[in-house]
């Protein structure tokens, strides 16, 4: 089966977040699967100097926001992929420095709906083989708002592939204007509530929703939430609608790449079989990069990690209002890295100086850190308010290293609480809360802190939880139903 991918971000080439990681593993899930897959990804500046060879497939001409716009589509052979790469490479549009949707100061580039309206034509071109390769994929496979109007382009055409679109985060529309709608000149008759069009303006990610044959998105639970007002973004009744047609399919994780007992980021690697000395060596390490002299009340104080995007979604005010707190009252150290709003940026930076034998923050974005954290922590932190899935909790019961997690979408499907019964079973792997707020989730995390003291039954809930199995195999035949109906 032919497989075209459209994405916007593609680990390792360009990544920065979740969805960068599951349109690298997933479409090689499928490739080990049999399938014929290509991905199509903007060809940013940042992602073309990474490549050595490439190679002209032709060109495209595709409206733009003032006229005609030109494209070339390279393709090309990355050592960390297993199938072919086609790049839309439009200077205007993608040969910038910097991150691929805000500029340095974070806010959105102002012309991202032009950018992603043209990469949509393109894409769309490209799953009718309109460059006349003789490779015609059978299912164009979507994600997100930035490749939503794909699915919306090829609904016009009379033999198209099979569209599907992938949710990864609801709360991100592509919500434009009127007058970007015009200046795009989109088709007239998607400016309808039953089309595009959203609160006056026009929503991209709708667009992927309303026109693609089937709509995914990254969990069952999240699938669910998704049609209630609390989480729906505005789309609930849409998507309730449409409920014939989508589905929740929980992500899988690397395991090559997320494996304690390969992992080449860290210094001691370790399996199930045998945590310690492994993980040990890597809280030392964690903590060496963080101080001159790591002592032993350092090392045998609770150690917990957070790795994400500090954002409201993420729960960061939860962790800002929780961190005062566990330093007052208990002894454990924190260290946390991410990258996100100037005002989480600072407070932490700030807290992070006050205390700076404590509470170690990272901000940026950091691979290799990331790694480490999920290995050396003790315990890990996310308490997001909403998780389409999440990939960071499955990486650390992967690496022994239980999460405490807020009972919402993916995290709701991945962890299992650790109380009388789910210890007693040994099917426990992590700790989490039922309310929002940072209260909450403070008594998790000194639930938490009260079973590390208990060696066996921490030893019990790490292992549980390293073997949970995490790996694309099973979605991905989840996927391959779907593309198959
Ligand atoms: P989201 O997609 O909402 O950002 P996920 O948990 O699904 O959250 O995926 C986040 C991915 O991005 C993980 O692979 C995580 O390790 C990575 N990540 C997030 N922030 C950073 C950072 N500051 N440094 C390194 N990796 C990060």
């Amino acid at each position: 089966m032919k497989i075209l991918f459209v994405a916007s971000e593609a680990y390792p080439l360009v990544k920065t977040g979740g969805l960068g990681d599951v349109v690298y593993s997933l479409p090689h899930a499928l490739h080990a699967r049999g399938a014929d897959v290509r991905l199509v990804l903007p060809g940013y500046r940042a992602l073309l100097r990474q490549l050595d060879q490439v190679r002209l497939l032709g060109w495209l001409e595709v409206r733009g926001a003032e006229g005609i716009v030109s494209a070339r589509i390279l393709e090309t052979r990355h050592p960390d992929y297993a199938f072919p790469l086609w790049l839309v490479d439009c200077p205007a549009l993608f040969d910038r420095e910097g991150n691929p949707y805000v500029d340095e100061s974070g806010r959105d580039w102002p012309d991202n709906a032009e950018r992603f309206a043209v990469f949509a034509r393109v894409a769309a071109l490209l799953a009718q083989d309109a460059l006349d390769l003789g490779w015609q994929p059978a299912v164009v496979h979507t994600h997100d708002w930035q490749s939503g109007l794909v699915a919306a382009f090829l609904a016009e055409q009379p033999a198209r592939p099979k569209t599907v679109f992938t949710i990864h985060n609801l709360a991100y529309g592509g919500n434009f204007t009127h007058s970007d709608f015009v200046r795009l000149q989109l088709p007239g008759h998607w400016w309808s509530s039953e089309g595009v069009e959203f609160h006056g303006g026009f929503s991209m990610l709708k667009a992927g929703i309303v026109y693609a044959d089937a709509v995914t998105t990254v969990s069952p639970t999240y699938a669910q939430e998704i049609c209630t007002p609390e989480f729906g973004c505005g789309l609930d009744g849409l998507l309730r609608s449409r409920q014939y047609k989508l589905h929740g399919i929980l992500n899988g994780i690397d395991t090559t790449i997320w494996n304690p007992s390969t992992d080449t980021h860290l210094p001691a690697r370790y399996s199930v079989g045998r945590i310690q000395p492994g993980k040990r060596r890597n809280k030392e390490a964690l903590l060496e990069h963080f101080l001159p002299l790591v002592d032993d009340a350092a090392m045998r104080a609770p150690l917990l990690g957070l790795v994400g995007r500090l954002v409201e979604q993420k729960g960061v005010d939860w962790v800002l209002a929780a961190i005062p707190v566990l330093l007052a009252e208990t002894d454990v150290r924190l260290v946390l890295l991410g990258s996100g709003q100037a005002v989480y940026e600072k407070k932490l930076t700030r807290l992070a100086k006050q205390h700076p034998e404590r509470l170690f923050v990272k901000i940026g974005y950091d691979e290799p850190l990331a790694h480490l954290i999920e290995a050396g922590a003790d315990l890990f932190l996310m308490p997001s308010r909403f998780e389409p899935c999440g990939l960071n909790q499955m990486y650390s019961l992967r690496y022994g290293t239980p999460p405490v997690v807020f009972r919402t979408g993916g995290l709701a499907d991945t962890v299992v609480d650790a109380n009388d019964t789910t210890l007693e079973d040994a099917t426990a792997t992590g700790f989490v809360f039922e309310t929002s707020g940072a209260p909450a989730f403070l008594a998790a995390i000194h639930r938490a802190l009260d079973l590390y003291r208990q060696l066996k039954q921490w030893r019990r809930l790490q292992q549980t939880g390293m073997r949970q199995s995490f790996d694309w195999s099973e979605s991905a035949g989840h996927y391959l139903a779907l593309y198959s109906i």
